[in-house]
C-alpha cells in the first residue's frame, strides 16, 4: 500500500510519544530525528524534509504543546496539519473556462501513463455528467492514436483525430473548434511524450499551448519513479508552466516520496492520483485524507465515498435493517461479501479504517474471487430453510452441502462459524449505536 514504510515508522515513533505523560524538548527533538529519517527513507526530497521537520519542531516545542495534558496527541496533530499543508492543503479541482469548452492539455514523458490517464479523466468527467472530447495529439508513437480510440470506445466518448500526417498544433486548434461547434464542455488533448525531456518536445508543447490557451496543463508523472518524477515536474514547470500534476501508479508506490515532495518543489498541486490500470482507478487527490492515512488515522471519508459509488444503497439499507433486528440471514451474508468485493481489494479498504492500516494480522486477509465463489456455492447448495435458520444444520446436512458445492465439510463448518460470529456481532450493533449517539 502507499506510504507503507513511512506510515509504520511514524506510527511507531508517535506510539512512544503518546506513551509518555509529559514531553520534554529532548523528547520532541528525538522524535523529530526519527521523523526526518522516516521521510528521507520514503524518498522525500531532502530540502522538503529539512523545512518540514523545522516547522514541526518549532510548533511542537511551543509552550502550549508541552504543557498540555496530551502533548503526544498535540505533536501528532501538528504533523498531520503540516503533512496536509505539504501536499497542498485542501483538494484542488479542475479549472473551468468562463465559456466552454474548458481546454486541458495532458503532458508527460512516455510510459508515465498519460494516454491511459486522459481516458480515465474523461471517464470521471462523464460520471459528473460532463461532455468531454478526447483529442489524439500524439502522432509520433504509432499506437497512441489507436490506444486513445479504444479508450474512447470504453468510456463512450468521442475521439478527435486527424491521423498522423497533420501537425499536433493544427489538430489541437481544429479540435477546439470542433468542440465549440458540437457543444463539448471539455477538450482533453493527449500530447506526445518522449523518453526524456528534450527541446523538440518542449517546443511542440509550447506551440500547442500558445495556439489553444488551455485552462489546465496537467503533467502526468509516474509516482513510482520517486525523485525522478519530481525533477521531471520541476523541469516541465520551468519550461512550460504547468497548472498541476497527476500522479499515476500510486497503487504500486510503497514509499510516497513523489506524492510528498512534488507540490513543495513545483508549487503546483497534485490534482488526481492514478490507483490502478482500470478506467475507474483515478481519484481526486485529497491532501488531508492522505495525511490521515499516513498517520494511521484512517480515511473514513474516502471509504464512505467509495461505498456510496459501488454499493447498491437500497439493498444495503434493507440489509442493515435486518442486521439491526437480528434477522440477518446467510443470503444477506453472501450479498454483503459480493458488495464488499466490488469495492476493491479488501486490503485497500482495511487500510482506510482508523488503526487498521498497519495491523499485521490483517495483512494477509484476502477475499478473492475463488473464496467468494466457494461461499456462494455452499450457500446455493442449502435449502431455503437452511439458509434462514442455519441451526438446523446437522452433520448429514453438512455432508450433503459439501458434496453439492464441491467443497469439504470443513469449508462448510468454517463458513457457518464465520456467519455465527457475524450474527453475534450484529446483535451488539443496536446497543453500540445507542452508546455512540450519547
Ligand atoms: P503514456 O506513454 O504516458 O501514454 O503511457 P500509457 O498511458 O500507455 O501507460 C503506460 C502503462 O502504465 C500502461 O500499462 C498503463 O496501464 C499503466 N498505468 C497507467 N496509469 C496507471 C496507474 O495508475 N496504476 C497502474 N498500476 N498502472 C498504470
Amino acid at each position: 500500500a502507499i506510504f507503507e514504510g513511512l506510515s509504520s515508522r511514524l506510527q511507531e515513533t508517535f506510539q512512544r510519544l503518546r506513551g509518555k505523560g509529559k514531553l520534554t524538548e529532548d523528547d520532541v527533538k528525538e522524535a523529530m530525528r526519527e521523523v526526518r529519517l522516516a521521510l528521507l527513507e520514503a524518498d522525500v526530497n531532502f530540502k522538503v524534509v529539512k523545512q518540514f521537520v523545522e516547522k514541526v519542531r518549532e510548533r511542537a516545542i511551543g509552550q502550549e504543546v508541552l504543557k498540555s495534558l496530551t502533548p503526544g496527541q498535540q505533536v501528532i496533530k501538528i504533523v498531520n496539519d503540516e503533512l496536509t499543508e505539504l501536499m497542498g492543503g485542501t483538494q484542488s479541482r479542475i479549472a473551468q473556462a468562463a465559456k466552454p469548452p474548458t481546454v486541458v492539455m495532458m503532458v508527460g514523458l512516455q510510459g508515465a501513463g498519460k494516454t491511459t490517464t486522459t481516458g480515465k479523466l474523461a471517464n470521471l468527467l462523464k460520471k459528473q455528467n460532463r461532455y468531454p472530447l478526447l483529442v489524439a495529439g500524439d502522432i509520433y508513437r504509432p499506437a497512441a492514436i489507436k490506444q486513445l480510440q479504444v479508450l474512447g470506445e470504453q468510456v463512450k466518448t468521442s475521439v478527435f483525430s486527424l491521423g498522423d500526417q497533420v501537425s499536433p498544433v493544427e489538430i489541437a486548434k481544429q479540435a477546439v473548434e470542433h468542440a465549440k461547434m458540437h457543444g463539448f464542455d471539455y477538450v482533453l488533448i493527449d500530447t506526445a511524450g518522449r523518453l526524456h525531456v528534450d527541446e523538440a518536445l518542449m517546443d511542440e508543447l509550447k506551440q500547442i499551448r500558445d495556439a489553444v490557451q488551455p485552462e489546465e496543463i496537467l503533467l502526468v508523472v509516474d509516482a513510482m519513479t520517486g525523485q525522478d518524477a519530481v525533477n521531471v515536474a520541476e523541469n516541465f514547470h520551468q519550461q512550460l508552466g504547468i497548472t498541476g500534476t497527476i500522479l499515476t501508479k500510486l497503487d504500486g508506490d510503497t514509499r510516497g516520496g513523489a506524492a510528498l515532495s512534488i507540490r513543495a518543489v513545483t508549487g503546483t498541486p497534485v490534482k488526481f492520483a492514478g490507483m490502478g490500470e482500470k478506467l475507474d482507478a483515478l481519484e481526486p487527490f485529497h491532501p488531508d485524507r492522505m495525511a490521515s492515512r499516513i498517520l494511521g488515522m484512517g480515511d473514513v471519508l474516502s471509504l464512505i465515498e467509495k461505498a456510496q459509488e459501488t454499493i447498491d444503497q437500497e439493498k444495503a439499507q434493507e440489509a442493515s435493517k435486518r442486521m439491526m433486528s437480528g434477522e440477518f440471514s446467510l443470503e444477506d451474508f453472501l450479498e454483503q461479501m459480493q458488495q464488499l468485493k466490488k469495492m476493491g481489494p479488501l486490503q485497500d479498504i482495511l487500510g482506510m479504517l482508523p488503526g487498521l492500516g498497519n495491523n499485521k494480522a490483517l495483512k494477509n486477509v484476502n477475499i478473492d474471487d475463488k473464496q467468494i465463489g466457494r461461499v456462494e456455492a455452499i450457500i446455493r447448495s442449502m435449502t431455503p430453510k437452511e439458509r434462514l435458520d442455519p441451526k438446523v444444520m446437522n452433520a448429514s446436512r453438512r455432508r450433503r452441502i459439501a458434496a453439492g458445492s464441491g467443497t469439504t465439510v470443513q469449508d462448510v463448518n468454517r463458513l457457518l462459524n464465520q456467519f455465527a460470529e457475524m450474527q453475534r456481532m450484529m446483535k451488539q450493533l443496536p446497543g453500540l449505536a445507542k452508546r455512540m449517539n450519547k
